[in-house]
């Protein structure tokens, strides 16, 4: 794997050897083998490169917000330089397949542009005040340092859904990644000092930096009252410790948790759209997105027919190496997820569930990787295991008669990520995304639960955190908003007209 990786890394123009020596083992979940070694933070360094962040934080801030965005906008082109290099990085580190390394890079060309946008349109509010001869404005503010940690599933986007949005808004950044890929990172640090080359002498030192480590790394990130914003991605675990912490210094968090998915096909759904959203969703990365599909709620007048047929796809899927041609289906993370997805399955058998699938895949050619046959459990109804989200390709199934008992159950869950519903009835339609419907963050009419448009806000409610990053008007998470009133009257009322003769 090394070798691989070093042909990688040539194309990412970053010298192999600087991968050679560090204190951390990083391991490619395509075959186990070693992909490189990097050098861990310690305590001081972590201290030091937020010092930098903070004195970095009173430079760039008084840069105009049209040329930070210029600096974002050479950060887009540097990445359009290394798509494919850096797509392929994230294969090897996170063993989704090509083209999905390769779309999330292209996510985070996306979030490039659309923050060079908002560089040029940080705008707030002009207001009417109650007093004669006064103006009342709304401004955003740059906030300070941003501290972002990432999961292991998404080792880029979200670090440039992120960083592309901060800096644009005055804002450093500090990013602990996954310690299962940091070397996604460091290669993302090396493209982002790119750019800032090109970009001349009013970009300060320690806009970016990356700090790699364990959960104690995060920790020293999380409980710095210099850091004012933590955007935390990750499993709802480490969300209930992390927002505590910063709520406990009166910080600011982006919470971007766990999802447990769910479709609900209506008997008027088209099913040759829905089976490929379905197959696509529950199976892609492994299964190992926050917006997978785990849940599957079909009415019992379609249920005979679209179980089958998604049993036979599922039958077609190519499993294999992620980096190699025509492969839908690389491995799981690890060995401790493979473990995940056995006890899951064994939870859902005691329940009931009929499992179809599962298991070891091509264990004789990887012995050290963990690669599965994706599961479908058809289930009696919506079990605790079901409320759970197992970080795995399993999909339940279960039956519904009617279309209240089929929100009930999608909604009937702790998490609320991405929902989604075929149909082509209007009625249901409607329903599915009014404020009786779909409780989550994201929620979808004909197209699946995964994959997400830069555009829109990211995230969703209930244990899923209520963080929202990307697009929309989710810049504002990383701005000061100030209200200020001016009296240009040569008067000085008071508001609420109170008198206070002196
Ligand atoms: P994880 O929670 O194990 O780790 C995520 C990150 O948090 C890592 O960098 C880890 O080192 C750090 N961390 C863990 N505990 C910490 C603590 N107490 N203080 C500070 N940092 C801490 O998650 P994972 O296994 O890497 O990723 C899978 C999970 O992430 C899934 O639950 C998935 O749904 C979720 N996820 C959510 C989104 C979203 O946008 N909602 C996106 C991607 C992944």
């Amino acid at each position: 794997m090394q070798a691989r990786v070093a042909d990688i890394l040539k194309d990412l123009d970053i010298n192999p050897a600087e991968f050679e020596n560090g204190d951390l083992d990083v391991f490619s979940p395509i075959d186990g083998g070693l992909m490189g070694r990097v050098t861990m933070d310690t305590k001081d360094t972590v201290d030091a490169k937020i010092a930098a962040a903070t004195e970095a934080f009173k430079k760039w801030r008084a840069v105009p917000a049209p040329r930070r965005g210029e600096l974002v906008r050479l950060l887009g082109e540097e990445l359009r330089k290394y798509k494919d290099a850096l797509g392929a990085l994230v294969s090897a580190e996170c063993g989704k397949i090509f083209e999905e390394g390769k779309g999330e890079v292209q996510e985070m060309i996306d979030i490039c542009d659309f923050a060079v946008g908002i560089s040029r349109q940080v705008h707030g509010l002009t207001i009417a005040s109650e007093r004669p001869g006064h103006h009342m404005r709304e401004y955003w503010q740059p906030l300070g340092p941003v501290g972002i940690i990432s999961a292991f599933n998404f080792p880029v986007a979200v670090w440039s859904w992120n960083t592309a949005l901060a800096i644009a808004c005055g804002d450093p950044c500090i990013w602990k990644p996954s310690e299962k890929t940091p070397m996604t990172a460091l290669a993302c640090q090396k493209i982002f000092e790119r750019a800032v080359e090109k970009f001349g002498d009013d970009a300060p030192e320690g806009l970016s930096s990356v700090i790699v480590g364990m959960k104690d790394i995060g920790e020293q990130l999380v409980d710095d009252t210099r850091v004012p914003l933590i955007s935390a991605t990750g499993s709802t675990r480490m969300g209930r410790e992390v927002g505590p912490r910063v709520a406990e210094r009166f910080g600011k968090t982006i919470l971007e948790l766990g999802g447990n998915n769910a479709i609900i096909v209506t008997p008027s759904a088209d099913l040759d759209m829905a089976i490929p959203g379905i197959v696509f969703g529950s199976v892609g990365t492994a299964g190992q997105r926050c917006t997978s599909t785990r849940r599957l709620i079909v009415h019992e007048d379609v249920y005979d027919n679209l179980v089958p047929r998604l049993k036979k796809a599922y039958e077609g899927i190519r499993i294999g190496d992620p980096l190699k041609p025509g492969t839908l289906v690389g491995p799981l993370i690890d060995k401790a997820s493979f473990d995940a997805m056995e006890r899951a399955l064994e939870a859902a058998r005691g329940e009931g569930g009929q499992v179809f699938g599962g298991g070891r895949a091509l264990a004789d050619e990887y012995g050290d990787a963990y690669y599965v046959n994706p599961a479908i459990v058809e289930m009696p109804e919506q079990s605790a295991s079901m409320c759970e989200e197992t970080f795995a390709p399993i999909l339940y199934i279960v039956k519904y008669k009617n279309f209240d008992d089929a929100m009930a159950m999608h909604n009937g869950v702790p998490q609320g990520l991405s929902g989604a519903i075929f149909t082509t009835d209007v009625r249901e339609a409607e329903t599915f995304i009014s404020h009786s419907g779909s409780d989550t963050g994201i929620a979808n009419v004909n197209i699946g639960t995964s994959g997400a448009e830069i555009g829109g806000a990211f995230g969703g409610e209930k244990e899923t955190g209520g963080g929202r990053e990307s697009g929309s008007d989710a810049w504002r998470a990383y701005m000061r908003r100030q209200t200020s009133t001016v009296n240009y009257s040569r008067e000085l009322p008071l508001a609420q007209g109170i008198k206070f003769d002196l």
